[in-house]
């Protein structure tokens, strides 16, 4: 049989990159998991994906209703799982003022983190009952938001710190908006958010990797600067982005390249290692990267974990 993979956000960018490396290598179903199913449905069209390929699934991951039901929904067609792409994000740089999930949590970290945390714990049972012996959870991370590189070391830096504004809520209520306690940062929102991605995929890792199989995996497929993630910077930033990132820090891959990363990550075989947070070099290859000291905390993980599970109602 196909393989069959679910990738949240495959509407745009790398999502849909991926989804398209992948079905058409005949040997995948993708179910495209996202929140707006014309676009999806255009999106998959437009790249040209074989219709036989792919199916696309309602989810917003800013709510964690949605999340469960698409859980259901999934767990319902009868479709087995083999691997799970957490991939979707929301980026707010320019924000001065908040926004919030359904549930109320604010909506990069709500969305970004949370909303992936709960969908991956609803589905890592179909998971483990994948008789695929590559079974695979994989969380998109980002250079962002390690501090022991270059691109990490742009302020706002990321830093979780002692977590109390997660614990506190993360609803703006008391201190509570950002997950270090401080004053709301929409950049600084989404590093954190990919800090508790790589934070959550070593979590997974530890807890369930020796007893189920399942390889858990997190990368940086490059910076992809044409994709929909910087639709709310400023149009001169926009504008600038992708030009400095080919000529000036070379750190620029295109939609397709990094698809075909992804899309590596998810379906080679010599891909197997668990923990692993994949980066590729300049020719394309690629190899196991080192994490922050913070994004690879396994204390600051363990806590992440569970003020995670009490927020999304799992404890
Ligand atoms: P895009 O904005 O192109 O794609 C993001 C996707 O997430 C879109 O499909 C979007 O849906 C979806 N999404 C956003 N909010 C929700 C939600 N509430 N529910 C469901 N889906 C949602 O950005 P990229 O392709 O660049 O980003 C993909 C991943 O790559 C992210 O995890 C990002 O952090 C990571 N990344 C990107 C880099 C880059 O340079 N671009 C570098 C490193 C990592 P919709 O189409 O409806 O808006």
């Amino acid at each position: 049989r196909k393989g069959s993979v679910i990738i949240t956000g495959a509407s745009s960018g790398l999502g849909l990159a991926t989804a398209k490396a992948l079905a058409e290598t005949g040997k995948w179903h993708v179910i495209m998991a996202c929140r707006n199913f014309l676009k999806a449905e255009k999106a998959a069209k437009s790249v040209g994906i074989p219709k036989e390929n792919y199916t696309i699934v309602h989810l917003d991951l800013a709510s964690l209703e949605s999340v469960r039901q698409f859980a259901d929904n999934f767990r319902r067609s009868g479709r087995p799982l083999d691997v799970l792409v957490c991939n979707a994000a929301v980026y707010l740089p320019t924000a001065k003022e908040p926004s919030f999930t359904a549930e109320g949590f604010e909506l990069s970290v709500g969305t970004n983190h949370l909303g992936h945390f709960l969908l991956s714990r609803l589905l890592l049972d179909d998971l483990k009952q994948s008789d695929n012996p590559s079974k695979r959870l994989i969380i998109v991370g980002s250079i962002t938001g390690n501090t022991n590189t270059l691109a990490g070391n742009v302020p706002p830096k990321a830093n979780l710190g002692d977590l109390r504004g997660l614990s506190g809520g993360l609803n703006g209520i008391n201190n509570s908006v950002m997950i270090d306690g401080g004053d709301f940062d929409g950049a600084k929102a989404y590093k954190d958010s990919k800090v508790c991605n790589m934070l959550t995929m070593q979590e997974f890792h530890r807890r369930f990797h020796e007893e189920t199989g399942i390889c858990f995996a997190s990368l940086y497929p490059g910076c992809i600067a044409t994709t929909g993630l910087f639709r709310e910077h400023i149009p001169l930033f926009r504008l600038l982005f992708p030009p400095f990132q080919k000529y000036i820090t070379k750190g620029y891959v295109s939609e397709e390249e990094a698809g075909k990363r992804l899309a590596q990550v998810v379906s080679d075989p010599s891909l197997t290692k668990s923990g692993v947070y994949w980066s590729w070099n300049k020719n394309s290859a690629s190899f196991e990267n080192q994490l922050s000291k913070e994004a690879s905390d396994a204390e600051k993980a363990r806590k992440l974990w569970e003020v995670s599970e009490k927020l999304v109602g799992l404890a």
